[in-house]
């Protein structure tokens, strides 16, 4: 077949996917997607409906050489890359990234460590729905989170990394479910206030407009991180799989890596959250209840969840599972600072507005 080289053909995206790429390339050119696509694909074997790109066909269309092609498309690549190092899922990347590559959407095929644009500062995370990648220039912890990732996956592989950091989200989601203890961690201040930024209320709209899943895994990221070089060192999984006093060890040891320095006067923090927006009871009706099992609910957390190959983490799981149950107290304590709190935002606001 002889294909012609398009007139200006852009080049592919890092880490784009095929469809995405042909896709573009027939938008700028005012070409039939499924006709390009058929141009650069044969089927995968005789007769088959499937079909795959024919590298050198690509090549041609576009005048660029295979190997700068497959530096950019893992699919090209040649042998093929260790697909367990890439998401299950393709998705949007950073839209600071995407403006450079006209065309139309970018979606990306994304190895496991890449959760943070280090070059724009903006939160790409899991895949989830296209929201625009969030800016994170009030959050330096979460890029710094990004960075310390990198250097895990330097240490370990990425395997034990993406296990680690994975488990650590986990652990995360665990805390902050309903039934979690927000005051044997400490952490649920920062988190909730990290939320009330990443999704904002609209109050024209009257609702959390920017809502995603994957904003409330920034939210818990940087202690995720700092969790994961604990859960991939062999002795502290040791630990959290052992007797009584060992998981209490480790325990300690998580705690002491997801505790902010210090807690702010509950008035302070309740008038600064009011600044922001207001706290309404369906905010903790829709969201706030249910944060930490949408985490443990969304496919990102899956191979972490499903595995079964070392009965260590199950039982240490189960481990942090008890620990993070509630019991009357910390019932009682969640409702007394409730309750502080809307003690100390409702005047303000109601005289407020
Ligand atoms: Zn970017």
């Amino acid at each position: 077949m002889l294909i012609r080289t398009l007139p200006g053909p852009v080049p592919p995206a890092r880490h784009e996917i095929l469809p995405s790429y042909i896709t573009r390339l027939a938008t700028l050119h005012g070409l039939d997607i499924n006709g390009l696509w058929l141009q650069v694909t044969r089927p995968a074997y005789p007769g088959a409906g499937r079909r795959v790109v024919v590298p050198e066909r690509l090549a041609a269309l576009t005048g660029r050489s295979v190997h700068a092609l497959a530096g950019a498309m893992p699919e090209l690549r040649d042998p093929a890359p260790d697909w367990e190092m890439f998401r299950h899922q393709p998705q949007t990347g950073c839209h600071r990234c995407d403006a450079r590559h006209p065309g139309g959407r970018v979606v990306r095929l994304l190895p496991h460590h890449t959760y943070v644009c280090l070059r724009h500062g903006t939160w790409i995370g899991p895949p989830d729905i296209d929201h625009p990648a969030v800016d994170l220039t009030r959050f330096p912890e979460i890029i710094d989170a990004q960075l310390r990732h990198l250097l895990l996956l330097r240490r370990c592989g990425w395997a034990a990394t993406y296990d680690a950091v994975l488990t650590g989200l986990m652990i995360c989601a665990h805390i902050c479910s309903p039934d979690g203890r927000p005051t044997l961690f400490g952490f649920w201040d920062t988190w909730d206030d990290r939320i009330d930024i990443l999704i904002p209320f609209d109050r024209k709209k009257q609702d959390y407009v920017d809502y995603s899943t994957s904003r409330l895994f920034a939210a818990v990221y940087p202690e995720a991180v700092a969790l994961a070089p604990l859960i991939a060192s062999a002795y502290w999984r040791r630990l959290a799989g052992g007797t009584e006093p060992e998981q209490a060890r480790f325990l300690t040891a998580v705690a002491s890596r997801v505790t902010y320095p210090y807690s702010p006067p509950l008035p302070a923090l309740a008038a600064n959250r009011l600044a922001r927006h207001e706290k309404s009871a369906m905010w903790f009706s829709r969201l706030r209840r249910n944060q930490g099992r949408t985490l443990l609910f969304h496919g990102h957390l899956k191979p972490v969840l499903l595995r079964d190959r070392d009965p260590q983490y199950v039982k240490w799981e189960g481990t942090l599972w008890h620990s993070t149950r509630t019991d009357d107290l910390m019932r009682e304590e969640v409702a007394k600072r409730r309750r502080a709190f809307e003690a100390a935002t409702l005047p303000h606001y109601s005289s407020g507005s």
